[in-house]
């Protein structure tokens, strides 16, 4: 891909990977897409990380589904076909498109006929437009008829929007990521940017280079640590006993802005009541960070002119996720650090499009723009706006569905079919060995993605659709900027896009859709969305879109857009903040004699989740071939290993195999494997317990044991 090359065409376009939202533009010749160009945007200014840059080559990947195709007749969904191995000729068998989505549609409509509507569940994906994850909510909702639709948010930031929610009244982010230009200082949380978000790190890198503080809170010390004024590597699970030792320090120490508190907070005197007897002392002891050093951080960020909070996986997937975001929301309201430049609260989204598919709707408890199901307003107002009956029941979340899926014959809720378009559950859900087994006894499987991913050998039936790259749509990143991606390619051989396919099969469930105009009617599927979301995204028309990103909320026309929000008030019943205390919770799973080791998932640089696009981008494969377990010096040392070596990490639900790799910011007595890699999935071992409230699995903390295979 290197030096000047001759180019057919140029498309402009939004990055498939991060929530970061970089622009980009296609360099496309004979219909390939050969290079990837950063352009400007207002959160990447023409930069790109290694994956926007080098990792676009798996849409030409051999390994597309090209064709529909149906599962033989007689062949088991057996989980060791999964192993690689397997030709899928053994397994399916090519249909055109008219068999595939009649023998698609046809068992769906007969459970729900036999069985009722709950029978049935679906399951969206983050890595889709904002228009498909509408229309798929729209498909479950009103085809389907129950609220049974989730996507991959219940797996990441869940527990941050449950919070948010009840805190500040919104799930999105307050502030943008280049906004810590602003801040004097900067906590990041339970993140990996250089890794996960790696051009959004870079505005941090900068940020500190200027001047900004930089105070990392994390167990594992990354990259962005060596550019931190403060490293806090707090134990494991030990967030809460950090985070309210913090806010004890400010409390006693009257470092509140009072005025900030009295005209726009409540619940103010329950906080500061209850995080008296969190005294730094007391929390060292628990998180294992020095009183001083909780102190000193504590009076630096209450006393800073404007400091941003900004967090990832790692303080969402616990059980205590919720209450983990709640102290975060109370130390940036007790300190005033919010509805300004530079400060705020920013919960760093995963994928490309979770803020946007979460803010279409594909969550069970809510419609579009989070206004809940339950809620009988809202519930007639989209009775009507769709006009059919709909169920004003909250429906399950991922993991529910999974278990529901498993639930005996009599239980009345039993998920019996599912759709799953662009997801890959049979990676991605905790315990794997129960999620695999759930979706294998469904009695009719429809999966629409791009390969034949682990969940796909699970299907009845299988539809190819298109790459981000092969279709117009738009997405919506971590700064609530919406922005506009372009068609570039077209399709593999009879690949099909997936909104074509989303109302294909609702022709075939008697909904009687139209949207008629150019690439299956995107437009107008947006401009219905528009109407369902307004005012939030009120302003922001298809037209406006195509000539630039624009934030929101923003609700007419003459609207540039808001970046910052929260100024004078939140979007709460009464427009003030609801301060939740917390208290400590432990994990489901503690280490203990047989188990001695904690696992800590997560994601590298080279590689985006599951894997299933990454591990076939020829670059990215290359830099990160192989599986691997961190841990550091001293407990190679301690337990007579050498990186290298091939060791077994196994914990309760199952065993993996995979090299050790030495890295001194893993804490001892911890391993980090990150979850991409399908030949040792992490996720076989990690636990399904799930916080309360955001319903998200606990995937950063179990008990694993680690035993040596071969010498090196
Ligand atoms: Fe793509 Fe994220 Fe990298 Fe930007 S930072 S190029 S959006 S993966």
């Amino acid at each position: 891909h290197m030096g000047p090359q001759k180019v057919d065409r140029q498309v402009d376009s939004v990055c498939p990977f991060c929530g970061v939202g970089c622009l980009v533009t296609y360099q496309v010749r004979d219909e390939k897409i050969i290079s990837v160009k950063g352009r400007e945007g207002p959160a990447n200014e023409g930069r790109l990380c290694v994956k926007g840059r080098f990792g676009m080559d798996y849409i030409h990947s051999p390994d597309r589904i090209t064709q529909p195709l149906i599962r033989k007749e007689g062949v088991a969904k057996d989980l060791e076909l999964m192993d690689g191995h397997t030709d899928w000729r053994e397994v399916f068998r090519e249909a055109t498109w008219q068999e595939a989505l009649d023998l698609a549609t046809q068992p769906l409509n007969a459970l729900r006929h036999q069985h009722g509507p709950k029978s049935l569940a679906g399951f969206g994906s983050a890595k889709g437009s904002n228009e498909e994850a509408y229309l798929f909510q729209k498909l479950v909702r009103t085809g389907f008829g129950s609220n049974n639709v989730d996507h991959c948010t219940r797996l990441c930031h869940a527990s941050s929007v449950a919070a948010l929610l009840e805190g500040v009244g919104s799930g999105a982010v307050s502030n943008p990521v280049r906004d810590v230009e602003h801040s004097d200082l900067i906590i990041v949380i339970g993140s990996n940017p250089t890794a996960n978000h790696p051009v959004a790190a870079t505005w941090m890198k900068n940020a500190a280079q200027r001047g900004t503080r930089i105070v990392l809170a994390d167990p594992r010390i990354t990259d962005i640590g060596r550019h931190a004024w403060r490293t806090l590597p707090f134990k494991a699970d030990t967030d809460v006993a950090l985070l309210n030792a913090m806010l004890h320090v400010i409390v006693t120490e009257n470092l509140c802005d009072e005025s900030f508190l009295r005209d726009r907070a409540d619940n103010v005197a329950e906080l500061k009541a209850h995080v008296q007897d969190y005294t730094p002392e007391a929390m060292s002891a628990v998180c294992g960070i020095p009183a001083d050093t909780i102190r000193e951080v504590a009076r630096a960020y209450a006393s800073a002119k404007a400091a941003m909070i900004l967090w990832g996986m790692g303080v969402s997937q616990h059980v205590h996720g919720t209450d983990n975001v709640r102290c975060l929301i109370a130390l940036a309201s007790i300190t005033g650090q919010i509805g300004r430049p530079g400060t705020g609260l920013h919960p760093l989204r995963g994928q490309n499009n979770v803020q946007g598919a979460s803010d279409a709707g594909l969550i069970p408890m809510m419609y579009p723009n989070y206004q809940r199901v339950s809620d009988k307003s809202a519930h007639d107002w989209f009775e009507k706006f769709w006009d059919t009956k709909l169920d004003d029941q909250p429906g399950y979340t991922v993991v529910e569905i999974m278990n529901k899926a498993l639930a005996p014959d009599t239980d009345p809720h039993k998920v019996r079919g599912m759709y799953i378009m662009g997801e890959n559950p049979a990676m991605s859900d905790p315990d794997l060995n129960h999620a695999r087994h759930a979706l294998a006894s469904l009695q009719h499987l429809v999966v629409q993605d791009i390969f034949l991913t682990e969940t796909a050998w699970l299907a009845d039936v299988l539809l190819p659709a298109s790459a981000w790259p092969e279709k117009t749509g738009t997405v919506s990143n971590t700064d609530r900027t919406v922005q506009m991606g372009r068609q570039a390619v077209l399709p593999p051989g009879d690949a099909k896009p997936d909104l074509w396919i989303i109302q294909q099969i609702a022709e075939r469930m008697g909904l009687n859709w139209l949207y008629a105009g150019e690439h299956d009617g995107v437009a107008e599927v947006y401009e219905e969305m528009r109407q369902a979301m307004a005012p939030t995204i009120g302003g922001i028309d298809w037209a406006r879109l195509n000539a630039g990103s624009v934030t929101y909320p923003c609700v007419n026309a003459e609207d540039p857009g808001q970046p910052i929000v929260f100024h004078d008030h939140f979007p709460t019943k009464d427009g003030r903040v609801w301060l939740v205390p917390a208290e400590l919770i432990s994990a489901a799973e503690r280490p203990d004699a047989d188990y001695p080791f904690v696992l800590i998932t997560g994601r590298q640089l080279e590689h985006w989740h599951t894997g299933s696009m990454t591990r076939r981008a020829t670059v990215l494969d290359a830099l990160e071939p192989a599986a691997t377990a961190s841990m550091c010096g001293a407990d190679l040392r301690r337990l007579g290993l050498q990186a290298g070596q091939t060791v077994r990490v196994a914990s309760r639900r199952g065993a993996i195999e995979l090299q050790l790799r030495c890295d001194e910011g893993t804490p001892v007595g911890t391993v980090f494997v990150p979850f991409a890699y399908v030949e040792a999935a992490a996720n076989e071992l990690t636990h399904a317990a799930l916080d309360p409230f955001g319903k998200i699995p606990e995937f950063k903390y179990c008990a694993v044991q680690i035993q040596a295979l071969t010498l090196t």
